[in-house]
């Protein structure tokens, strides 16, 4: 019998895969891509994945050893999952062992045996549906119970009773006891009672649905360019309902922030779908039986964040992400893979359409659109009835600010609030103040780790630091000349929450940022408060900006949007349109028209001006012709190296090193720009510096990348700092 040897891809962060004997007395055909096993790896134990049978290695037969045992009898990941997360590993130029690490859920990879967990599902019996309420009016607990499971007609599994606020398992026992409530142990849970809307889809509705709908079983990419209210959601639930109706399933990706259990109770209202919910608030248990409902077929829709990209399906139909241009897409660190690029490469792979939807694409979306390659789908204007909102600037210079808030705007605020609707005050920064000032010396709190400052959060007292989480007490006496008058210079959200409440007693003032939404169902509450209705103030940073539809709000204001429109990174104008875009969108979301009041000290900027009065669109036109002029993304190629050190001189010992590299390999069509120092020089109290690849097509990116990185890694200089490569980088830092 000939012999063979196995690939396997193991979780490490080396550039290769290593091969192993199979188990003694085994055969060839005992194993398959995408099977899992164990391994010796050093002194360890290891799983890994199969990546390939051969019949050749490199190594000698003293350096081979034999897996210890194979874990799965047949594939665990099917080709062309597998062939994804090679494809991901060899364009993010990132170690193959750690991509499967990142795809597979983190019991799967320990090598657990996968077993979808059963529900248990209740329902009354016969003697059960035979009582009254009246025969139950002495337990009261029992009584609502039975009235629940009355009304579902069905069996339910205990989704039924979440809003519950006493504990329901007593009761629903002794109903058991007595044999009015029956249970069963089943796969799936039973499905919501779904409610058909009272509105059909209009025109462009309906012939974006249909045109995707003609795609169905074909790979084609679709830009969903809708503004904020148009109904791109109600185009998602047309086709998924499709989908299911077809026996296929559909994987959604949603940007982190939007996922609350709002949008997946809508979708599950509308859907007679299983759907399972996967992001980073699971536990491991959670996230892999998600995973696998998905990979065996038992759900039929998943909906997730960006990692979620990475999951088999069995029957795949279609692959919808909402939000495209959000940036949380794309992995900021380790493996830095774009989950809205993985989602077109695994569309394509299964050969299925993908759905792209935003009111503010991307510009490599549009880029995209223009070259051919993405379907436009076109959705103008807003459905039930509401209108555009009325877009101004407030000219800041030479105003009196009351604590940064200006006079039109408080005047706006004033009528929004006695009119009973309520007002969105957008600020870009939490904390109380970005800096603490000495007002004799001009001391100012820096921290002692990063070039930055350190942000005063004032309910605890406390200076922090956003960029590398330390935080100490405030001092009440400036530390260089002793003098104790310390102030705060700058806006954040706590301090405008502070004015508004001064302003407003009555009226109840929310804050969205990250310190206040830090409590699990804290960003709920506020939701739930929202929609009781009556005046109100929202005041809060871009998580405010995301996906949720507040239909009372007629009014936003924006604070501080200066510092954006002047930024050293390319993208920021992008960003900075975007995020005006989808802030304006929160108000006057129906019948109700809304206004927007962006304060400036730069009225004449061209970028406002453009955005205010011709739109996002005629924006990313200008800006698209700008990059392409300056050799920039979308029409060029970029790879950042980043490297730190607590040392800076072993970030330029390493980085001298890479340059005598590439000046050796030197190849004409990669630009190189830099080293540079990071924007940020020192962070966490590391140096950070950078080195720009610049191409102007992807192939010799790629093909320089692939010579170059091997003889980094073999660097002695590379063992004393950290480094790594971004490929298609979405920021700078
Ligand atoms: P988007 O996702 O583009 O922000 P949604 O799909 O959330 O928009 O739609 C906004 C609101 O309009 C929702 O309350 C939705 O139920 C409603 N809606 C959607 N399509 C229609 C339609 N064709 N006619 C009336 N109302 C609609
Ligand atoms: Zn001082
Ligand atoms: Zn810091």
């Amino acid at each position: 019998m000939s012999k063979f040897y196995l690939n396997i891809a193991v979780d490490t962060p080396l550039h290769r895969v290593f091969d192993y004997l199979p188990l003694e007395q085994s055969k060839r055909s005992d194993y398959t891509t995408g099977q899992r096993v164990i391994i010796p790896f050093g002194r360890q134990q290891k799983t890994g994945v199969i990546l390939n049978i051969t019949s050749k290695t490199e190594l000698t037969d003293k350096q081979l050893k034999p897996i210890s045992e194979l874990l799965d009898q047949t594939a665990l990941l099917c080709e062309q999952d597998v062939a994804l997360y090679k494809w991901t590993s060899d364009y993010y130029h990132h170690p193959i062992g750690e991509v499967f690490a990142q795809a597979l859920p983190k019991q799967i990879r320990s090598g657990k045996s996968p077993v979808i967990e059963l529900t248990t599902l209740y329902s009354l019996s016969d003697s059960g549906l035979a009582l009254e309420l009246g025969d139950l009016k002495r337990s009261p607990r029992q009584a609502a119970l039975w009235q629940l499971m009355n009304t579902a007609k069905a069996p339910v599994d205990n989704e039924l009773f979440a809003d519950i606020e006493w504990d329901w398992r007593a009761p629903l026992k002794s109903m058991m006891a007595k044999g009015w409530v029956t249970s069963s142990q089943e796969q799936t849970p039973s499905l919501y009672q779904t409610i058909t809307p009272g509105f059909k889809p209009n025109a462009a509705q309906q012939a974006a649905i249909d045109t995707v709908a003609a795609s169905f079983g074909i790979f084609n990419t679709f830009l969903l360019d809708g503004v904020t209210g148009s109904g791109k959601t109600e185009v998602y639930l047309q086709l998924i309902q499709q989908m299911i109706a077809a026996g296929k399933q559909v994987l959604i990706l949603l940007p982190e922030i939007t996922l609350t259990p709002q949008l997946a109770n809508r979708f599950k209202q509308r859907l007679a779908a299983q759907l399972v919910i996967s992001h980073s608030g699971l536990n491991d248990s959670q996230r892999a039986q998600a995973w696998l409902r998905l990979k065996e077929g038992v759900a039929n829709i998943l909906l997730g964040t960006r990692s979620a990209v990475f999951t088999p399906m069995k029957t795949p139909g279609l692959i919808i992400l909402d939000e495209e241009h959000d940036t949380s897409f794309k992995q900021q660190e380790g493996f830095r893979y774009s989950a809205r690029d993985v989602a077109i490469m695994r569309a394509r792979n299964y050969n299925i359409p993908v759905v792209l939807g935003t009111a503010t694409p991307s510009l490599e979306s549009l880029h995209n659109v223009q070259q051919g390659r993405f379907t436009h789908l076109d959705l103008p204007e807003r459905t039930a009835g509401a209108s555009h909102p009325d877009i101004r600037l407030i000219d800041c210079r030479n105003q009196r600010l009351d604590n940064h808030l200006s006079k039109p705007l408080l005047k706006a605020i004033t009528a929004t609030l006695e009119r009973n609707e309520q007002v969105i005050l957008f600020v870009n920064r939490r904390g109380f103040a970005p800096v603490l000032m000495c007002h004799s010396c001009g001391w100012v709190g820096q921290c002692q780790r990063c070039d930055s400052r350190m942000v005063i959060h004032k309910h605890i007292n406390l200076l922090r630091c956003h960029h590398c989480g330390v935080e100490h007490r405030a001092p009440t006496h400036c530390p260089d000349c002793q003098q104790a008058e310390l102030f705060p210079l700058g806006l954040g959200t706590q301090r405008i929450e502070e004015t508004l409440n001064a302003h407003f007693p009555d009226i109840p003032v929310l804050r969205i940022d990250r310190d206040s939404t830090q409590r699990k169902d804290a960003m709920q509450l506020v939701i739930e408060k929202v929609h009781e209705g009556g005046a109100q103030i929202l005041v809060g940073t871009q998580m405010l900006a995301k996906g949720h539809h507040f239909p009372d709000v007629t009014l936003v204001g924006m604070l501080d949007i200066d510092a954006g429109l002047f930024s050293c990174d390319y993208r920021a104008s992008e960003r900075m349109s975007q995020l005006i875009t989808q802030v304006a969108g929160r108000a006057g979301r129906e019948e109700k028209p809304g206004r927007v009041l962006i304060q400036t000290h730069h009225p004449e900027h061209p970028l406002l001006n453009t955005l205010i009065q011709r739109g996002y669109a005629h924006f990313a036109k200008e800006a698209l012709a700008e990059r392409q002029q300056a050799q920039l993304p979308p029409y060029h190629f970029q790879a950042l190296l980043r490297v730190n050190a607590i040392n800076e001189r072993d970030v330029l010992n390493f980085l001298r090193e890479v340059q005598q590299l590439t000046s050796s390999i030197n190849n004409p069509k990669v630009n190189i720009l830099g080293p540079v120092p990071a924007p940020m020089l020192k962070r966490a109290g590391r140096f950070r510096y950078q080195l720009l690849f610049e191409t102007a097509e992807r192939k010799p990116r790629h093909q320089y990348l692939r010579t170059l990185l091997p003889a980094v890694e073999k660097l002695k200089t590379a063992r004393k700092i950290r480094w790594s490569i971004d490929i298609d980088p979405v920021d700078l830092y």
